[in-house]
């Protein structure tokens, strides 16, 4: 079965651990067949320099030595496909700048994610506890549509994201959302991420795969194709849970991943493959 795991970061954002090589060992421990590394971007955005959100990306001056590393792990490895990738923030009105700063670098690709609402702070979606829920998942939707929308990203990641802090709303108003969210989606052409760090982050709260399978279903039949991502932040965590999102993939009707080589889809179909690893 060809697995990957296109979510995987490094010390270099602060924080997280182990050396780039001990996460490639780890995939192919695991018996995956890609790896994509996608550390946070340098935050070059940011308008006040907190700590509170630059220990979420890497040091700009990092930026070389991050591609230089990954580059040569692809020659050092080759038992297993090693994929350039970068997570960057949707922030509006930064495109030009983010397209210009990832532009001479050969990426695998790009992934999109919403750590924030730019309106409202530069922070963490988790710091937004004044704030009603329905103003969360409302801001926060239209701002992963409007990445996608942006065509800046190959894939987005952990796209219901706030359910790791906060309760759903009814079961009637996250179902609006997720549809309208899910046409936006299908309508741009998007790659989601199957995304397993909820899992083990917060068993408590039962936040599972982002996406849930309602919003993950609503996806399907807007034609979104997905791939995979473990969030790692510790090479113990690449591939982790990935049982959990096989079987969603599965109870959801996908039977094909998405695979990201110089920026374009590969489809990977596995409704034949054998499911267990
Ligand atoms: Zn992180
Ligand atoms: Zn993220």
């Amino acid at each position: 079965m060809h697995l990957l795991d296109y979510h995987v970061h490094t010390k270099r954002c602060g924080h997280a651990n182990g050396e780039d090589r001990e996460y490639v060992e780890a995939a192919i421990q695991k018996g995956l067949k890609e790896i994509g590394f996608a550390d946070h971007i340098p935050r070059f955005y940011e308008p006040d320099q907190g700590k509170r959100v630059t220990e979420r990306g890497m040091p700009r001056a990092d930026l070389d030595d991050y591609v230089d590393s990954i580059l040569h792990l692809q020659t050092a490895y080759p038992e297993i496909k090693v994929k350039l990738g970068l997570e960057v923030d949707f922030v509006p009105g930064w495109e030009v700048a983010v397209r210009s700063l990832i532009e001479p670098y050969p990426w695998d690709y790009i992934s999109g994610s919403v750590h924030f609402i730019p309106e409202w702070d530069y922070g963490y979606v988790s710091y937004y506890k004044d704030r009603n829920a329905a103003d969360i998942f409302t801001a926060y939707f239209d701002l992963v549509a409007a990445a996608a929308e942006s065509k800046l990203f190959d894939v987005l990641a952990h796209i219901d994201l706030p359910r790791r802090f906060f309760p759903r709303l009814s079961q009637i108003e996250m179902d609006e959302l997720y549809q309208m969210l899910a046409i936006r989606l299908g309508k741009a052409n998007t790659v989601i991420e199957l995304n397993t760090y909820g899992v083990r982050s917060s068993k408590q709260m039962n936040v599972g795969v982002f996406p849930e399978e309602s919003l993950l279903r609503l996806c399907r039949h807007q034609g979104v194709n997905v791939t995979l991502g473990s969030d790692a932040h510790s090479p113990k965590d690449v591939g982790a849970d990935f049982d959990c999102a096989i079987q969603l993939l599965a109870d959801t009707g996908y039977d094909q991943i998405v695979s990201l080589v110089a920026r374009n889809p590969i489809f990977i179909k596995w409704s034949e493959a054998n499911r267990a690893f």
